[in-house]
């Protein structure tokens, strides 16, 4: 059914149409052929019923950028007009986006689609062996713009599925009768949607293809990210966001044999596919079947295609899939070939490049091209790619991991929400899990086998030294769960995600005082709820045991104490508060009738702190990190549901810092500060005030003297006068030998001062911590303010270069605080947030907000 807005539409824009694409296209197109031509002309006849794009949008498509709810629209009318396609929600974004699948086959295909899900999952199944291969439809999904500014993925989309949906080629229908097609047009909407913006506001009616025009450069935060400003083409694998975890639930369904995803690279390139740089890991754990043989089967696939319309492309050079959260890698560890596709970018509609003027329709039609040749590719070896997927599962039951272990076992058994959280994340990637006891199990024989290695194994062997990102995933290490390899294993029950639950013994009312666990990952967001309501809460600086309602019980540094007589509320106020909190966040809490320990320090002890309610702000904008100011913002909004003030570094200047206890600086230039400024945020800090340091910005604090710390200095030769003659290397190494000592992401082990209030609520003087930057912080001087410092064998798991480990790394401190007046600068050399997953030293930051203002530098006397 065709509306009749739609066929005015048609007409009134078909005219405009054909004049605007004749200027804009002039240098790319020879013939005078409509829009629609330029992209799918060998695709015709079309359906005249079914709204082509253009006709939907009311202009070609490259004329502008489409906004995601238009794209939504446009699927949805597609599924509504066509027996060949269906629309599903799959999901939300953060700001409330829907996030959809479209797919799409032949009638009789969709009509029986349940029956053919069934027979497609008898696949994977280890346990079942059936041989009709060719008998099933593949199953294909076609993934676009995870990175919100590379925007002609998801225009390619539009082009796509409407080529499936109302072409009457016989290619078309051939893989119709062959293929369930899943379209996913926008992986990241709400980032999408943000670059969407900027490029068509920027647009003028003569386009500017000047690459220094505001059109083609987006400001800060920038489209790439979700809502957070987190890379959703590292979160397959952490599941931290909602477009993941939607993602990875529709995925564990559906188990598609082959994926993609596209991606844009810099004005200056051409079009990148598969294969990729070898992997860098020396052990794969994925088969190598996959990035050799099927790779080698699908590139002369793009290879044609992209010959046929004369576009210049690339292989093997760069882009490898080691990290296994990608797009292009995730799918690898499911029995899929996921497919890497990277286009020039035009950012904006057109942009000047080496070779000429780049339009962004040249660009969508790249996408759209490999697209096609990726359904060729699938439909043409279905067969293969079924008995591949096949044996993937089934040898994930057959062959043993090569550490020979059975299982692994973890548990902390002062920490139920963070066991909570780590086992809830497995069980998103379907991975069994059982307890016994107050232990949890995760056998190595069972179909996600390959994915228990991903969360538990670790490496110090590569055979790259150059990683595109990080080179340790072990997420059991993120969580800092204490874990080891069984050769056998009682398994117990299995753990659901309905029975994995933490049941915490309810607070009992009391006249005299709380006591409030501060082991629990929860227990921050506790005490700030109860700070929020007006409690005054305190904090144990030792450890001590006392009588209970529920018995003897000893408790940790940095416990919390709500004393009810000192509050200015009723007990019974008192009571709804601190009862309220843990129906919020299930934290073990305790009610006692008297201040009198039986061990330790009593409750009136000068050794119990009031805590002061963090009242926090972080610099964003220009030259700042993204991510990590991403990182915060998420933990704080999320987790511990406390606002902070993102104050833009165009404000500060104007800001009035009074009103906050603690100011979060994140990695970034921070060359905005001038002395005045910094002389405004020293005299901050020096009222009593506490300023946080994350990697970057704790070397800032160093070299604009904030603080009298020291970065780690090589130690001199000893005959360091004597002219040092320059070694000459290949021009041609340069690039790789300088990358041999990036630090790209890698898990240390930490010695962490447990009576430091940093350290409170840890029970283990080891913690593993993540490093991703080449900040290497001298021990402080302060005899007792090096809170973290790597352990004598640091090394967990991921690439560092020998000289970075030697003479940099072990020496150095993790953590450390250092005055700054009445004030102090808390400054990590790690990341504690990275990437939303790392629970296991999210603690440390947190307790820097909420204890900053306890915490004191004490100063020996010589
Ligand atoms: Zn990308």
């Amino acid at each position: 059914m065709l509306d009749v807005t739609l066929i005015c539409n048609k007409h009134f824009h078909m005219k405009l149409t054909k004049f605007v694409f004749a200027i804009v296209f002039s240098t790319i197109m020879v013939s005078t052929a409509t829009a629609q031509d330029y992209f799918f002309k060998d695709k015709a006849p079309f359906n005249p019923d079914i709204p082509s794009p253009e006709e939907f949008l009311g202009r070609p498509i490259g004329a502008q950028h489409t906004r995601h709810d238009l794209i939504v629209s446009y699927f949805t009318k597609l599924a509504e007009l066509s027996n060949r396609a269906e629309i599903e929600i799959y999901g939300q974004t953060h700001e409330q986006r829907k996030l959809v699948m479209l797919r799409i086959s032949k009638p009789e295909h969709l009509k029986n689609l349940e029956s053919l899900k069934q027979e497609h999952l008898k696949f994977v199944n280890p346990d079942l062996s059936p041989k009709n291969y060719n008998e099933v439809p593949v199953f294909i999904q076609l993934g676009y713009n995870v990175h919100g500014n590379e925007p002609s993925s998801s225009e390619a989309a539009l082009l796509t599925a409407y080529t499936l949906v109302a072409s009457n080629n016989p290619e078309i229908t051939n893989y119709l009768n062959n293929s369930i097609i899943f379209i996913d047009p926008t992986i990241n909407p709400d980032g999408r949607d943000r670059h969407t913006q900027w490029a068509n506001q920027f647009q003028a009616k003569s386009l500017v293809s000047d690459g220094i025009d505001a059109e083609h450069n987006e400001a800060w935060p920038r489209g790439r990210t979700n809502h957070y400003w987190f890379d959703l083409n590292r979160d397959w694998l952490l599941a931290v966001h909602p477009e993941s975890q939607g993602k990875l639930n529709w995925y564990h369904q559906w188990y598609p044999n082959v994926v993609t995803d596209f991606h844009e690279m810099g004005t200056n390139s051409n079009h990148f596919f598969e294969p990729m740089k070898p992997i860098g890991s020396q052990d794969p754990i994925m088969p190598k079947e996959n990035y050799e043989d099927l790779n080698n089967m699908f590139a002369p696939y793009f290879a044609s295609a992209l010959d046929k319309i004369g576009s210049f492309y690339y292989t093997k050079e760069s882009f490898d899939g080691t990290y296994p959260g990608y797009g292009s890698s995730y799918p690898d560890l499911q029995g899929g070939l996921a497919l890497l596709f990277e286009q020039a970018s035009s950012r904006g509609h057109v942009q000047d490049t080496d070779y000429g003027k780049m339009t962004f329709a040249f660009t969508i039609r790249n996408q759209y091209t490999s697209s096609f040749a990726t359904i060729k590719a699938a439909v043409e070896n279905k067969a293969y790619l079924r008995e591949y997927q096949q044996k993937f599962f089934k040898s994930a039951i057959s062959q043993k991991a090569p550490t020979g272990f059975a299982a692994y076992q973890f548990g902390d058994a002062y920490d139920m929400n963070r066991n909570k959280a780590f086992v809830d994340y497995l069980l998103k990637h379907k991975i069994k899990v059982y307890k016994n006891g107050d232990k949890y199990t995760v056998p190595l024989k069972q179909p996600q086998r390959r994915m228990v290695q991903t969360m538990f194994e670790t490496y110090n062997k590569y055979r790259d030294s150059v990683f595109y990102d990080a080179s340790a995933w072990s997420v059991a290490n993120f969580y800092n769960m204490k874990y080891r390899g069984l050769k056998s294993a009682d398994l117990g029950t299995e753990v659901t995600t309905e029975n994995n639950t933490v049941n915490v013994a309810k607070v009992q009312p009391g006249d005299y005082a709380y006591i409030i666990d501060f082991d629990d990952y929860n227990a921050p967001a506790a005490l700030y709820y109860m700070q929020s309501k007006g409690l005054t809460v305190a904090s144990a600086f030792k450890p001590f045991s006392i009588k209970t309602s529920s018995g003897n019980k000893d408790f940790n540094y940095g416990t919390l104490l709500v004393p009810v007589s000192k509050q200015k509320k009723t007990s019974q106020e008192v009571y709804k508060i601190v009862s309220e909190a843990q129906i919020k966040y299930n934290v073990p809490m305790y009610t006692t009738n008297s201040g009198y320990s039986l061990k330790g320090i009593d409750l009136g002890s000068n050794n119990f702190r009031a805590l002061k309610k963090p009242k926090a702000a972080m610099l964003i904008g220009d030259g700042i990190s993204s991510y990590e100011a991403g990182e915060v913002w998420h933990l704080l909004d999320t987790r511990v549901h406390m606002p902070i003030t993102k104050i833009q570094m165009r404000s500060f200047r104007n800001a009035n810092l009074d009103k906050y206890n603690t100011l979060v600086m994140v990695s970034g230039s921070y060359s905005q500060l001038d002395s005045i400024q910094r002389q405004k945020l020293k005299n901050w800090a020096s009222k009593g005030n506490t300023l946080i340091t994350i990697a970057g910005s704790s070397k800032w604090a160093i070299d604009k003297k904030l603080v009298k710390e020291q970065l780690t200095k090589k130690p001199k030769p000893k005959d360091d006068k004597a002219p040092k003659a320059v070694e000459r290397k290949p021009y041609e190494d340069a690039r790789e030998n300088i990358g041999r000592e990036r630090l790209g992401g890698a898990i240390f082990e930490v010695d962490l001062d447990l009576t430091h209030p940093l350290g409170f609520g840890y029970r283990s003087k080891t913690l593993p911590v993540y490093k991703n930057n080449n900040v290497f912080i001298a021990p402080s001087k302060s005899q007792y303010s090096t809170v973290a410092k790597y352990s004598k064998n640091p090394h967990i798991d991921g690439y560092i270069s020998n000289h970075n480990l030697e003479i940099y790394l072990k020496p150095s401190a993790s953590l450390i605080v250092s005055p700054l007046g009445r004030g102090r600068v808390v400054m990590f050399a790690d990341n504690p947030n990275f990437r939303g997953a790392w629970y296991g030293t999210n603690k440390l930051f947190l307790n820097a907000l909420f204890f900053g203002s306890r915490i004191s530098v004490p100063t020996e006397r010589n």
